[in-house]
């Protein structure tokens, strides 16, 4: 794979990673013990009346599954990073990263310049 193209997507993968640590931080904390895992900070208020409790329980599930994909996406994020970190040291070219898990063929240019954290490529993820 190009070097070039390897920067490029090394630095959008940074971007993403940022801004996506960034998004989890404004309403969960990362869990101290397990890396990568994150927890929506629960909206505990006591003056509640019942009605005001069922809100906050509903939008506590909303955000758990906003965490969850969150959670998902930046560790798709944190695995390319770490291909490329691990090929580059080893010094082959991006090693495995940017090719696909599932028929090992090389994910297409155009995909990875658009999700560039992609593990499959386009025909396998159909
Ligand atoms: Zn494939």
């Amino acid at each position: 794979m190009d070097t070039k193209l390897i920067e490029e997507l090394t630095l959008k993968l940074n971007h993403q990673k940022a801004s996506l640590e960034k998004e989890l931080a404004s309403f969960a904390v990362e869990d101290k013990k397990v890396k990568g895992n994150w927890d929506a900070k629960r909206v505990n208020n006591e003056d509640s009346d019942m009605e005001e409790k069922a809100d906050e329980v509903e939008e506590y599930d909303n955000l758990l599954s906003l965490e969850h994909s969150l959670e998902l996406k930046l560790k798709n994020v944190n695995a390319a990073l770490e291909k490329i970190t691990r090929s580059t040291s080893s010094g082959q070219a991006a090693g495995s990263y940017g090719t696909c898990e599932k028929c090992g063929k090389q994910i297409e240019t155009d995909r990875l310049q658009v999700a560039p954290e992609a593990q499959l490529c386009m025909n396998c993820n159909k």
